[in-house]
């Protein structure tokens, strides 16, 4: 039996997380905000905790996997925040996506405390999560990057390092969610395109994810959005929204003229105004293309 782990957020991401940490010998305490999803867990591995600061108690490690800043800071900081038990020498591994200025925020916060703040956030959706199949990019203190590594890599197939600051791991989740946005976007517009002239979409993208497109993103989501496959919903449009917002604000800070940016921003707020926000981001993207092509 490996060490216990305290464990924040078991949501879509979280709960499959929390399961591959299990299956590595690690026992929990986990903090949800809807308690009864721990009944999920192996329950002989599991304390179920009441709030963020219980779940941080006593532990070396533990691991945050929350929707977004505003929630996860709050579980930081808030009045029953994992700062207030969290020892010294204690690591957060802060694996949501959010933006670089929240990471630097609670980087110094940790420092203030005496515990350290490591930078996790994760690419792959929930049956990714499922199969530790996940790729992990890090950035913060190298030392404390090294000795969290087996505790990473028993969530994912993969750990990326992008050095000692800690928004940097940020920056690229952030980059790479709007790689994926803008590469969902470009094949619902295309395998429309063939659709609406006689074509069938699921040829279409069969033959270019397996020649000219041969890549995870444009197979896995390409498959999706051709067959208009939008449940189970592995990732929320809301939280797609929340990324794209980080990606737009994250360009107009930087000085970096973005304007795919805009075009996916204003596809995901469409979907929530229609009040889609809780259906998944494919869908978003395949169904409001489809949508304005009359389709
Ligand atoms: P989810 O909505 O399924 O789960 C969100 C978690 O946050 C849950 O534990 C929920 O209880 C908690 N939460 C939400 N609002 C709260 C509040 N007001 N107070 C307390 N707790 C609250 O989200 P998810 O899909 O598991 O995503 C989690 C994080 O991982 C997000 O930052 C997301 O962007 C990122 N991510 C998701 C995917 C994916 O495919 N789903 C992939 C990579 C990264």
């Amino acid at each position: 039996m490996k060490e216990k782990i305290g464990f924040i957020g078991l949501g879509n991401m979280g709960l499959p997380m929390a399961k591959n940490l299990i299956k590595a010998g690690y026992t929990l305490q986990v903090y949800n905000r809807t308690a009864s999803k721990a009944d999920e867990l192996e329950q002989t591995a599991v304390t179920v905790c009441n709030s963020p600061e219980e779940a941080a108690t006593d532990v070396q490690y533990v691991v945050t996997m929350l929707s977004e800043d505003g929630i996860l800071e709050e579980a930081v900081s808030g009045e029953k925040g994992l700062l207030k038990s969290l020892k010294q020498g204690a690591v957060h591994i802060s694996m949501s996506t959010i933006s670089p200025e929240t990471s630097v925020k609670l980087n110094a916060l940790h420092q203030q405390n005496g515990s350290h703040y490591l930078t996790a956030p994760v690419f792959g959706r929930p049956e990714a999560a499922a199969a530790q199949k996940l790729w992990i990019c890090t950035s913060g203190n190298s030392s404390i990057k090294e000795a969290a590594k087996p505790i990473l890599e028993s969530m994912g197939q993969g750990v990326v390092d992008f050095g000692e600051e800690p928004g940097n791991a940020n920056v690229v989740k952030i980059a790479g969610n709007f790689m994926i946005m803008a590469s969902m976007e470009m094949m619902a517009e295309a395998f429309t395109l063939g659709e609406k002239n006689g074509i069938d979409p699921k040829k279409m993208a069969d033959f270019f994810g397996s020649t000219l497109f041969n890549a995870p993103i444009y197979q896995n989501y390409g498959k999706l959005i051709a067959n208009k496959q939008y449940e189970p919903v592995g990732f929320k449009a809301k939280l797609g929204f929340k990324d794209a917002r980080l990606a737009f604000t994250l360009a107009q800070k930087s000085e970096t003229p973005m304007p795919m940016a805009a075009i996916i921003h204003n596809r995901l707020l469409t979907a929530i105004a229609k009040g889609q926000g809780d259906k998944d981001w494919v869908e978003g993207f395949g169904h409001g293309v489809t949508d304005d092509a009359g389709l």
